[in-house]
């Protein structure tokens, strides 16, 4: 019911700018028969010379086209900037257009929108919901095969979401109400005159009874030991610009297309693009080591140290034509075709280290490793998410005193995310970081809840309607 609600205004938008441009349609059509009749009469003239004039003049299109067409264009601009309740945005759009004040479809539209947008109501930000993944199985006979004495194999049963539940559950959550929004429109970070950096709260503004969470995806490399478990092979850019996956499939066909959360997600919004809030995506956590986004980004794969591991070995045989320079312009291209779709980033360590086990030293070798080998192709992050669903130094009270927070703050991490399963554990919000509690959709939670051990999803959708059929019992963790 709340969905159709909120509907009811985007269709009326989109009826009104059907119309729209149907009377330009008509309006175009006439003034090009009004043209050709002209042509005609022309082409009457033996020298010819004035009708190839006319000839560019039909190729031509007049001011009033032209206008006609940039008003449709930012019509339909704004109403997709609306749909992702931007009202601002899509009236900031509508006044670009030259002499919009005394055009009435468009201060009749900038009216309709100033209506809704008195409609929003301001979402907690203490009670949005933070959600992530691990890359999605395509392929659950691969994933799960020998389960019962492979040890991957369960950790992929634990850890690990498939395409068909992902999908279910993005459509649940969206019936449900629920509209993704950016880690960053909960917090927003202040430089104060002595230059320190203090965090204050944002407001995300939605219709009544709509509710905002984040997502996350970790470890996005397509590690090596992925490789034969029935998951995507990396991401590329698509002729669109868009980024897609590519996948082989069981028979080791080369497959393009939607096969991971980026593109499926991607996907999802295009078709529902009241979905997400101020075309917010996901945020991905990347570690190094393995090589980012399917890439082989690392300068251990070219300098070759002597404990290289096995799988980075024999991977480098298996490419004898890798060139790190050019594995690394690669993963640029697609990191950068994310951030334009509004994906962000963020830190999972180099080395998918436990912050709390991990020495001080290590922490800052493996800091700067991240800085070298993924920060260049991904951007800056203020964002740390850590491995392991670890915290740093206890729940949610960092120290500044403490070495590893100074570290952490630092290399300008600001929000820090941890894990925990209760639906009610919200963000913390301090005077200079934001740290926010994450739920792990994985095998091993939506089967837990699907025979009822756990009760900690219904707030987002119905397990055991999710729950893969080829998925295996999910052993409880060890
Ligand atoms: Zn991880």
């Amino acid at each position: 019911m709340k969905r159709k609600n909120t509907n009811v205004p985007v269709k009326i938008l989109v009826a009104s700018a059907t119309i729209l441009i149907a009377v330009i349609l008509i309006i175009v059509l006439a003034s090009n028969h009004f043209l050709s009749n002209k042509t005609t009469a022309a082409s009457a003239n033996p020298t010819g010379t004035e009708g190839s004039d006319k000839n560019a003049k039909e190729k031509k299109k007049s001011p009033e086209e032209e206008k006609a067409e940039k008003k449709a264009e930012l019509l339909q601009k704004a109403d997709l900037l609306a749909a992702g309740y931007d009202y601002d945005g899509a009236i900031a759009a509508l006044q670009t257009f030259d002499g919009y004040a005394s055009d009435t479809d468009i201060t009749g539209k900038i009216a309709s929108y100033e209506q809704i947008k008195g409609t929003l109501v301001a979402f907690p930000v203490e009670k949005v919901t933070h959600i992530f993944y691990h890359s999605l199985i395509v392929d659950p006979s691969k994933a799960f095969a020998n389960h019962e004495t492979n040890k991957a194999a369960q950790g992929m049963n634990q850890w690990m979401t498939t395409v068909e539940e992902f999908n279910k559950i993005t459509q649940d959550m969206y019936d449900e109400g629920y509209v993704l929004v950016s880690i960053h429109d909960l917090v927003k970070e202040q430089k104060n005159a002595d230059g320190s950096v203090s965090m204050e709260k944002g407001t995300i503004m939605l219709p009544p009874g709509k509710k905002a969470f984040v997502l996350s995806q970790d470890d996005l490399s397509y590690y090596h030991s992925y490789t034969g478990y029935g998951i995507a092979s990396k991401l590329i850019v698509d002729e669109n610009g868009k980024p897609v996956n590519e996948y082989y499939d069981a028979s080791g066909k080369l497959l393009t297309g939607a096969y991971d959360v980026v593109p499926l997600l991607d996907k999802f919004i295009e078709e529902h693009p009241d979905a997400t809030y101020h075309g917010a995506r996901g945020i991905i956590a990347l570690t190094g080591y393995n090589g980012v986004l399917g890439y082989r980004t690392d300068e251990s794969y070219k300098t070759q140290p002597a404990d290289l591991n096995a799988d980075k070995k024999q991977w480098l045989k298996d490419n004898p034509d890798f060139d790190l320079d050019k594995e690394r312009a690669d993963a640029k291209k697609v990191a950068d075709a994310m951030k334009a779709e509004g994906w962000e980033f963020a830190s999972h360590t180099w080395g998918h280290l436990h912050i709390d086990k991990v020495s001080l030293e290590s922490l800052k070798t493996d800091s700067n490793k991240w800085k070298d080998n993924v920060q260049p192709i991904v951007g800056n992050t203020d964002v740390i998410i850590f491995a392991f669903g670890a915290d740093l130094g206890g729940a949610g009270n960092y120290n500044e005193s403490d070495a590893k927070v100074a570290l952490m703050e630092s290399m300008g991490f600001r929000i820090f995310c941890n894990v925990d399963g209760n639906p009610t554990a919200g963000p913390h919000f301090a005077s200079h970081y934001m740290r926010m509690p994450r739920r792990n959709l994985d095998g091993y939670r939506i089967y837990m809840n699907s025979i009822g051990q756990e009760h900690n999803l219904s707030d987002l959708f119905d397990a055991n309607q999710v729950l893969d059929k080829k998925r295996p019992p999910v052993k409880p963790l060890t």
